[in-house]
């Protein structure tokens, strides 16, 4: 993306040059990330973690538990399917560009896991989704390791 800059008036403190920078950057995803990554791309596989102390299986997968600070070590898969929690109707983007068609926005409890999985729903209109609906995952052929190896959840 290209940056934008220029001159601006400082009045008193004299005339500044502000600009943005666009960089690229590239890191580690880490030890959890890693897995959680290659399950889902190699094996259309959903991983979590459980917490030692108050059991939570964490998604996406992380050392510590959020609940409790406790390390999170046994690794654990969880369904691709669950219940909706709750969604909103979106109808365009953070750039303000407009979706033809609404997208719905979802948090699922997929069946396993002890927090909710933020994803999109699909084969389904706006006006039929109802919360506590099950879901399930409709996973791409073309998968890459991130979120978006399921292309949404649909009704079951
Ligand atoms: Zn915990």
């Amino acid at each position: 993306m290209p940056g934008k800059s220029g001159i601006q008036s400082g009045g008193s403190q004299g005339v500044g040059v502000e600009g943005e920078l666009s960089i690229p950057y590239r890191h580690a995803a880490g030890r959890h990330a890693e897995r959680f990554s290659r399950e889902m791309r190699d094996n259309r596989r959903i991983m979590g973690v459980r917490c030692s102390r108050c059991e939570a299986v964490l998604l996406p997968p992380r050392p510590y538990c959020g609940f409790c600070f406790e390390p999170a070590t046994e690794w654990v898969e969880v369904a691709d399917e669950g219940e909706l929690v709750t969604f909103t109707s979106v109808q365009g983007d953070p750039d303000a560009a407009v979706f033809e068609e609404p997208r719905i926005r979802a948090l699922i409890m997929l069946d396993g896991a002890g927090v909710h999985f933020p994803h999109v729903l699909g084969e389904v209109a706006p006006d039929d989704v109802s919360e506590g609906m099950r879901v399930k995952a409709v996973w791409s052929e073309d998968r890459n390791g991130t979120l978006s190896d399921i292309k949404y959840f649909r009704p079951i």
